[in-house]
């Protein structure tokens, strides 16, 4: 917990919690170090889904070159946040109006997600003679990184709905080389750069390389196969985050000398990553307070303001939300204080429902009290945005962005 979180949660009125802290100012730090880490011939992207807080996108400003963004909403909102910065648009399903919308917003690189998507396109750029667009093929390639030495992994060449199988890719490839096919007289408009790929998560730093080699392995024979200039790769993101150690950290140090090594190999394209969770998850903190400690059958249960419909990381993932208590040691009432009795205590929220646990029988809630206050940590990515807010119509946390104005 940084000073700042632990200052302004403790200053909070109990009626002002639950609340989302984010520290900017260790984010921008956080990034900034992300970037220095990655050679110059590295795009760093932002996958705006992990946290698309308007906040967050600012503060992130200075360290990216662009964010990735899967849908219309996403798009229009990332503009406005942050106006001048360059967009991919990915994701399956785009819709035609979405289509025309990110063509008219001028897109700087679209990942073609299927064949229909390529033919919409087309289509949408035939009604608009002004329109240009560079084109990245999101590919979903089978690679391993088994010469590691932990077990075989095996990413991506599964069947999902996301990207082109290869052989699928190739035909988009011709059809964006063809000046005789029938995208012919759009190629000038509808140009195609590289390929995409974004294959899996929670990857260490080696796996990661051994996934980016394999993608612009292909890549570069995809491209001469097809004899067009490969101007661009993006790899994706996925970089792991690990909840269980709160201050383990992806190594972005071999992470940047690895892609160096791999760039050294092919002098021709641009490399891009876009991670999300990786960037922004230590930024995050929502803050609670326990309104209970009861004993149930032998075990403790706190049950604190809020839940995992705020927060719903931890049931989606099975993990324990990592935490850290802030003692409150005032207890203004007549009657006893319930406090944890075992040395250890399941973190629970406000739903009816056994689902709603945030830690299970956490040992860091030794003594454990009543109107104590709870920070738990690494809630900066897919946190709020993926979480359930309406059941049970509780309130909505409050939202606090400390050292907004680096
Ligand atoms: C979700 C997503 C990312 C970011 O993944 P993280 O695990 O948050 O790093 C990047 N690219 C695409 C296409 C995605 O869908």
């Amino acid at each position: 917990m940084t000073d700042a979180v632990r200052r302004h949660v403790a200053a909070l009125a109990p009626e002002a919690l639950p609340a989302y802290v984010y520290d900017l100012a260790a984010l921008r730090a956080h990034a900034a170090a992300v970037r220095a880490a990655l050679p110059a011939r590295v795009e760093l992207y932002y996958a705006a889904k992990a946290n698309p807080e308007a906040p967050v996108l600012a503060a992130l400003r200075a360290a990216v070159d662009g964010y990735e963004v899967s849908s219309g909403g996403e798009l229009a909102h990332v503009r406005q946040a942050v106006p001048d910065a360059p967009l991919a648009f990915g994701g399956p399903g785009k819709t035609p109006a979405e289509i025309v919308a990110a063509l008219d917003a001028g897109v700087h690189r679209w990942h073609v997600e299927s064949e229909q998507e390529l033919y919409r396109l087309a289509a949408a750029l035939t009604d608009r003679p002004d329109a240009a667009v560079d084109v990245l093929l999101r590919v979903n390639l089978p690679v391993g990184a088994g010469a590691l030495d932990t077990v075989a992994l095996a990413m991506g060449g599964r069947p999902t709905p996301f990207g082109l199988d290869p052989d699928r890719a190739e035909a988009c490839a011709r059809l964006l080389t063809d000046p005789l096919g029938p995208f012919g007289p759009l190629l000038p408009r509808l140009r195609l750069r590289g390929v995409h790929a974004h294959l899996a998560s929670g990857l260490a730093a080696a796996e990661q390389l051994a996934v980016a080699g394999q993608i612009v392995e292909w890549s570069a024979r995809t491209a001469r196969r097809h004899g067009f200039a490969l101007a661009e790769v993006n790899v994706g993101g996925g970089m792991a985050v690990d909840y269980a150690d709160p201050r383990a950290r992806f190594d972005w140090t071999a992470f940047g000398e690895g892609l160096a090594k791999l760039l050294e190999r092919h002098p021709g394209p641009t490399l891009r990553i876009e991670p999300g969770r990786a960037l922004t998850a230590y930024c995050g903190w929502y803050a609670t307070e326990v309104l209970d400690v009861k004993q149930s059958h032998g075990e403790d249960f706190a049950v604190v303001r809020g839940g995992t419909h705020h927060l719903r990381t931890p049931a989606t993932r099975g993990h324990d939300q990592p935490f850290a208590v802030l003692p409150v040691d005032a207890w203004p009432h007549p009657w006893p204080r319930p406090a944890v009795t075992t040395g250890r205590a399941t973190l629970a929220g406000q739903l009816c429902t056994p689902k709603d646990v945030l830690a299970h029988a956490a040992p860091a809630a030794r003594g454990l009290r009543t109107a104590d206050r709870v920070l738990f940590a690494m809630a900066g990515a897919y946190a709020w945005n993926i979480s359930h807010h309406e059941f049970l119509m509780h309130p909505r946390p409050g939202f606090h962005y400390l050292g907004e104005d680096g």
